[in-house]
């Protein structure tokens, strides 16, 4: 099918009505974006966004709320309420594709305004909760993923997590009351894993602190950038599991059991013993495309095509980790807040060229630069990657990563917020991240573009 042909929104004679589901780093984005390019090409529409709870949540610093460290607090109301967003609190319950509608269950009445129960809680959910149906013209589905506790049996009733705001402070408890020695296990090996078990590690020497994987911690990295990951992790002292799977988790810590061929198949079962048990080995897409009829990928991500629209609803775009957008191998783009923005400043462009009556930008293109890894705050991995994400034998380390990294992190914040006032850093949609001119960050000698994935 010729995407272009598509029917998108369509809207005369009154403001266009764009609906955002989700809060995080790609609805905030689009959102913001959608206002503020609309503002300045006169295109009259009034943007709604939909999240459970009043603030943003900086879902790449969860490791560091783990382990500690106070979160800054961001309102989504006053984030959004500069551009004029009206921010509605609450669980996005069904989308009624066929009537271009969102039936929400509020959470309290669904404003962050002081004393509103929605502005004290962050969930919505009880019996008597009210709703709200909010009729669009234009769609961005960006609900993001949470934990996948049911990946390993025993997952939903003892482990910890660091997919979410909730979890991670309930995990920082778990991990404070634990007494001196106790064993702490993180099962994945993949950047999120390594992360938690740096930081924990980092700010609890007193607990012992492992990793326990499938394959190698750090497979994507490449030779010196896991050599680099290995050493920090001996100096923390965290111990690594490698050619394991994780079968069970209980009470007193996980089963786990060689994999087939892998490093660590020298046999039978074997219980490691550990007081907490950290599940960070993958993240599950929201649920609410396929529960509301959509087409989704195995997973869950809502199919979206190389415009990032739904391929029989064109006004609804897919951003973030809820979305199969695809790579330039015709696979869904890992997860990542470096995958998400670019992807909701491309569906804001397109929402507001379509409202404009403007061509549609040219298809929705990515490319990988740098994968950026804290390992605790005084070191970190800076690793170069090709532009489909397969690393390259260049790396940066040590407190300068860990500068880098943290830098990183703040950037991603600003840039949300700059996406009502300019262009956004990530080029144009469509476009490969533009070279840098001035003041690019170097790895090995190599100056690095600007709009560097994370
Ligand atoms: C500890 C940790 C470290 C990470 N580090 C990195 C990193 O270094 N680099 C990187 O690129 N990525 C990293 N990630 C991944 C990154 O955080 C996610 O890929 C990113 O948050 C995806 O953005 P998103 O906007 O799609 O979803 P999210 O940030 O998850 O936001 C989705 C929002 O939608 C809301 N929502 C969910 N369901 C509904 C509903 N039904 N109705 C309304 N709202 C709903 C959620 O509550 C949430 O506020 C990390 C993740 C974790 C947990």
């Amino acid at each position: 099918m010729d995407e272009r042909k598509q029917s998108g929104p369509k809207v005369s004679g009154r403001r266009a009505r764009v609906v955002v589901i989700g809060g995080g780093y790609a609805g905030v984005a689009a959102a913001l974006r959608i206002a503020g390019k609309a503002a300045r090409r006169r295109v009259p529409v009034s943007v709604a966004l939909v999240n459970p709870s009043p603030l943003f949540v900086e879902r790449i610093r969860l490791h560091e709320l783990a382990a500690g460290k106070a979160p800054r607090r961001l309102e989504l109301a006053r984030l959004l309420g500069a551009r004029g967003i009206e921010l509605v609190v609450g669980h996005a319950r069904r989308i009624d594709a066929a009537a271009r509608a969102v039936e929400v269950e509020l959470a309290g009445d669904g404003t962050a305004a002081p004393g509103s129960s929605a502005a004290a809680s962050s969930t919505a959910g009880s019996a008597a909760a009210p709703a709200r149906r909010l009729d669009y013209d234009a769609l961005v589905y960006a609900p993001g993923s949470a934990a996948a506790p049911e990946i390993v049996p025993g997952g939903r009733e003892h482990a910890a997590s660091v997919a979410d705001a909730a979890s991670a402070r309930a995990l920082h408890e778990r991990l404070r009351a634990a007494r001196p020695g106790s064993g702490v296990v993180v099962v994945g090996g993949g950047l999120t894993a390594i992360e938690a078990a740096a930081e924990i590690a980092e700010a609890f020497p007193a607990l012992r602190v492992a990793l326990a994987t499938r394959g190698r911690v750090g497979e994507g990295l490449s030779e010196r950038g896991r050599a680099y990951v290995g050493q920090a992790l001996r100096e923390l002292g965290v111990a690594a599991r490698e050619g394991v799977r994780a079968a069970r988790i209980d009470a007193g810590g996980l089963l786990v059991e060689p994999e087939a061929g892998g490093a660590g198949a020298t046999g039978a079962a074997e219980r490691v013993a550990a007081d907490v048990v950290v599940l960070a080995a993958g993240f599950r897409p929201a649920a609410l495309a396929g529960s509301s009829g959509l087409d989704t990928v195995a997973g869950g991500r809502l199919v979206v095509d190389r415009r990032l629209r739904a391929p029989e609803h064109p006004e609804i775009w897919g951003a973030g980790d809820a979305a199969a957008a695809l790579d330039a191998d015709g696979a869904p783009l890992r997860m990542g807040c470096a995958t998400a923005m670019p992807q909701a400043a491309y569906a804001a462009d397109s929402i507001v060229a379509a409202l404009a009556g403007d061509e549609p930008p040219p298809p929705f293109r990515f490319a990988f630069v740098i994968q950026c890894i804290s390992l605790g705050r005084r070191r970190g991995l800076i690793q170069r990657v090709d532009p489909r994400d397969r690393p390259l034998e260049r790396v940066l380390t040590g407190r300068v990563g860990a500068w880098v990294k943290e830098l990183v992190c703040r950037f991603t914040v600003a840039a949300i917020r700059s996406q009502g006032l300019l262009p956004g850093p990530h080029g144009r949609p469509g476009q490969a991240p533009r070279p840098q001119s001035a003041g690019a960050l170097e790895v090995d000698g190599e100056r690095l573009p600007s709009g560097a994935a994370t």
